[in-house]
């Protein structure tokens, strides 16, 4: 197995040598005292890599598992029978930073299917923070379980004592199902929390951040792809009315542009539709809108063979989260010219915001929006890669992303955390 930094890493000092580079001398100790605070049930065993290479230790109720995965740094599993948790928490790499991401509880089938999810997912916080020169590595956790009847405190505080294992590698925020009071829950047990109320110090909710850096991208894809930085001249197609996508229709509806907007809550397309210059359509026809720019604010996945053939839009630029189906639709929409704004790049200003509440300098909105406007030029350094290169956006970001985190390698290791002072 080989982490991150290319490393071999042994069967049996594996966990040694994937702490060291962060300053964590002796994993076993370290594991034994973090046993010790879990008490009281005093059953601390090892199992050391076996057959399969994955670690056992039971501290308290809790018991956590290492699965070595190629190109990860760190891939552990935590179960407890008290609170019923079942999660992992993957550190794709920490080159660049600390591993951030957010916590995901989704009713998956199995926790093969939370793996691959969790995978996915804490790579693309490894890229998305690299693009976005955060300071911040890539890492993400998921809860296995269900949003309805699952959301219990236990449930939560225990979470929180699986991430202070991971002593600030990987430092947790909120996703898909969290809110406020569960991430509330698990500071209770652990510092590695962002995202959390203004009123607690901390950065608050980052969805109004995306939004912005969401229209300061689309500054970007309008000048590359119609010449103009007039976004009220262009007409866009809006998936989703949610927290950001929301934000974002108000703003364009505000500029005087014409948007046409779809969302499966009635309740919300009847608020937007009273906006000026606002429209609602059914869902399924979204994707057929005769406008300039496509915007997926909803759901994963929807760029595919059935939705990109219908696409009239000039420009794909929104804020959901891996909106490729597959890496090849990429492709799809680069031969069709349509100008695809990378879903990590435009969507950055969220994990932007809560980078600020993590450096020693503590939180600074100024600095965060000072920062999220950077995405325009971000955007401008894909396209102008694509360009030169003759890629797809998309392979250009990834081309962005692996570049900084090789720059960042070459020079020994050295975290490039942004030192710039508040302004
Ligand atoms: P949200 O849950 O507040 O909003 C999602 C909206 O999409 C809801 O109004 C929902 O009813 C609607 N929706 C769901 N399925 C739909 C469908 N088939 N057709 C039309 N509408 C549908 O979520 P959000 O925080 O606004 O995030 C939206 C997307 O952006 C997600 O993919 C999220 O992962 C991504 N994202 C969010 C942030 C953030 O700061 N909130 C940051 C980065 C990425």
């Amino acid at each position: 197995m080989s982490g991150a930094h290319g490393k071999k890493i042994d069967p049996i000092l594996g966990v040694e040598t994937l702490l060291a580079p962060v300053g964590i001398p002796n994993v076993a100790a370290t594991w034994v005292a973090l046993s010790q605070e879990t008490q009281p049930d005093q059953t601390l065993s090892w199992m050391l890599p076996g057959a399969n290479s994955e670690y056992e230790i039971r501290g308290a109720n809790l018991k956590i598992r290492q699965i070595p995965v190629d190109g990860y740094e760190t891939v552990v599993v935590a179960e407890d029978s008290a609170s019923q948790l079942h999660a992992l928490i993957a550190i794709h790499d920490t080159t660049l930073g600390p591993a951030l991401g957010g916590l995901r509880m989704w009713d998956y089938s199995s926790e093969e299917e939370a793996l691959t999810d969790v995978l996915r997912l804490a790579r693309g916080m490894t890229y998305k923070s690299a693009c976005a020169n955060t300071g911040l590595g890539g890492g993400k956790a998921v809860i296995i379980g269900d949003r309805e009847t699952d959301l219990t405190e236990e449930r939560f505080r225990a979470m929180g004592r699986f991430i202070e294992t991971l002593e600030g590698r990987y430092i947790t925020a909120e996703d898909v199902g969290i809110g406020i009071r569960e991430l509330e829950w698990l500071r209770e047990e652990t510092s590695y929390v962002t995202g959390l109320s203004r009123s607690s110090g901390s950065s608050g909710n980052p969805s109004p951040f995306t939004a912005r850096g969401v229209i300061r991208g689309l500054f970007a894809c309008a000048e590359e792809r119609f010449g103009t930085s007039h976004l009220d001249r262009l007409r866009y197609s809006v998936q989703g009315l949610g927290q950001v996508g929301g934000d974002v229709v108000r703003c364009l509806s505000m500029l005087g542009a014409t948007v046409t907007v779809a969302d499966i809550n009635d309740e919300r397309c009847e608020e937007y539709a009273a906006l000026p210059g606002v429209e609602v359509v059914p869902q399924d026809e979204i994707y057929s809108v005769d406008c300039d720019v496509f915007m997926p604010c909803a759901l994963g996945g929807v760029l595919n063979d059935d939705t990109i053939p219908l696409l009239k839009a000039q420009v794909v630029a929104g804020c959901a989260n891996n909106q490729l189906l597959r890496s090849e639709h990429a492709d799809a929409l680069y031969s069709r010219g349509i100008l695809y704004a990378p879903d990590f790049i435009i969507n950055a200003g969220g994990i932007i915001n809560v980078s600020v509440e993590v450096r020693e300098q503590g939180y600074n909105e100024r600095t965060a929006v000072r920062k999220i406007e950077n995405i325009y030029d971000g955007l401008r350094e894909v396209f102008e890669t694509s360009r030169r290169e003759n890629l797809t956006p998309a392979e250009a970001a990834d081309r962005v992303a692996e570049f900084r985190l090789e720059q960042a390698r070459n020079r020994n290791g050295h975290h490039v955390a942004d030192g710039a002072p508040n302004s």
